[in-house]
């Protein structure tokens, strides 16, 4: 690693991350597949590592938001089958074929250019369709679908491997889930008795693997809970978190009542106490909704935010303790003795999801990565 002199850095450990992947390939057992979904930088883990841990652990299907994502991928020796979460514009179809990914098609336009380029290079372009059971983000609604499906299954030198729909509410809303894997049954039944199949059928993210064992079909698509984060109350899931987020306190001092603290002066000492500043803020990912309202963990010990959020400071109120001192580290994401604070804790705090957290946590801010 190079040299870090800003003691903001974030351990990933890569020995939970296999055995979260365990537990959840475990659970889903053998008919049923996993498309490990990595996007966004492995939810701010990192793209490559992640992904070549959860290769050695025999994970063979990844799930990317880009196509730079994939490319990252393939530039980086990882031959496994990636597949792109979303729709990319048409003009970019070739691209699929050049690297060896496989496409989301929601778009006949799309689907024509892919089919074009693929017959061009005399290649067939393995991709799986989407539909709409209720997302209402991609795809054709399914009262469209057999007719989108059977337009594009007319072109020439696709392979349609794959059918998929997407839950909004699989951690919240039984009733609505419930009638999207209904919907998506019949869909696919439809198509049978058409004579039209895929090899994989998936619908399945995390809180739908948890809550709902017939959303799993052949394929399902694990994403945050591959990091230890369980959307769900399924016990027999219990992962653990991979990530944890450390600085160091740079600076300490006494201040004394009626003091203040930061930007807005939105904390006042009511007793004089010891402040300690941290380095992280806004800008590294750390929300600013946070002011006033987090712990950290020093020496193992919780202690409260105060004041503002910075763009790359934070200040903590660490009361009579004088014994801590420039240079000791900060847990901000992570556990250390028997305190521990997540990234569902922060999301929380911050009135956001565990999803924004990880993913925000800047680029920037050196991974280090270890098997424990
Ligand atoms: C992000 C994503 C997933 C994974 O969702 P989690 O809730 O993280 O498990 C699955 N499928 C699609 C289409 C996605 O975009």
């Amino acid at each position: 690693m190079e040299k870090m002199y800003r003691p903001l850095f974030i351990e990933v450990d890569l020995g939970a991350l296999k055995r979260n992947a365990r537990k959840v390939k475990n659970y889903l057992g053998a008919d049923t597949g996993m498309i490990a979904v990595i996007k966004q930088a492995a939810y701010g883990h990192g793209l490559v590592p992640v992904a070549q841990a959860l290769s050695d652990e025999g994970v063979d299907f990844f799930g990317v938001g880009s196509i730079e994502e994939a490319v990252e991928l393939r530039n980086n020796g990882i031959k496994n089958s990636i597949f792109v979460l979303t729709t990319v514009l048409p003009e970019f179809a070739d691209l699929f074929i050049e690297h060896n990914i496989v496409p989301t098609i929601t778009d006949i336009s799309f689907a024509k250019k892919l089919s074009k380029a693929a017959v061009k290079r005399n290649v067939k372009v393995s991709a799986h369709i989407k539909i709409d059971t209720g997302m209402g983000r991609l795809g054709a609604y399914s009262k469209d679908a057999y007719k989108f499906i059977d337009g594009v299954k007319r072109l020439d030198n696709l392979c349609l491997d794959g059918l998929y729909t997407h839950f909004p509410v699989a951690d919240s809303d039984p009733e609505f889930t419930r009638k999207q894997i209904d919907i998506f049954n019949k869909v696919i039944t439809q198509l049978k008795n058409d004579n039209i199949r895929f090899n994989y059928y998936h619908c399945a993210n995390s809180a739908a693997i948890a809550n709902y064992k017939d959303s799993h079909f052949n394929m399902a698509r694990p994403g945050i809970i591959l990091y230890g984060i369980n959307p769900s109350v399924n016990k027999d899931l219990d992962v653990e978190p991979v990530l944890s987020l450390k600085s160091k306190v740079v600076f300490v001092k006494k201040i004394d009542k009626g003091m203040s603290v930061s930007y807005g002066r939105t904390f006042t000492a009511d007793k004089s106490t010891y402040i300690a500043t941290v380095a992280v803020g806004y800008a590294d990912g750390y929300p600013l909704a946070l002011s006033n309202n987090a712990k950290v963990i020093i020496k193992g010990e919780a202690f409260k935010l105060v004041g503002r959020v910075c763009m790359d400071h934070i200040m903590v109120d660490i009361g009579d303790r004088n014994d801590i001192s420039i240079g000791d580290e900060v847990t901000l994401i992570g556990k250390e003795a028997d305190s521990s604070v997540s990234a569902v804790d922060l999301a929380d705090w911050a009135k956001t999801i565990p999803y924004e957290i990880l993913s925000r946590l800047s680029l920037k801010i050196p991974r280090m990565y270890m098997i424990k």
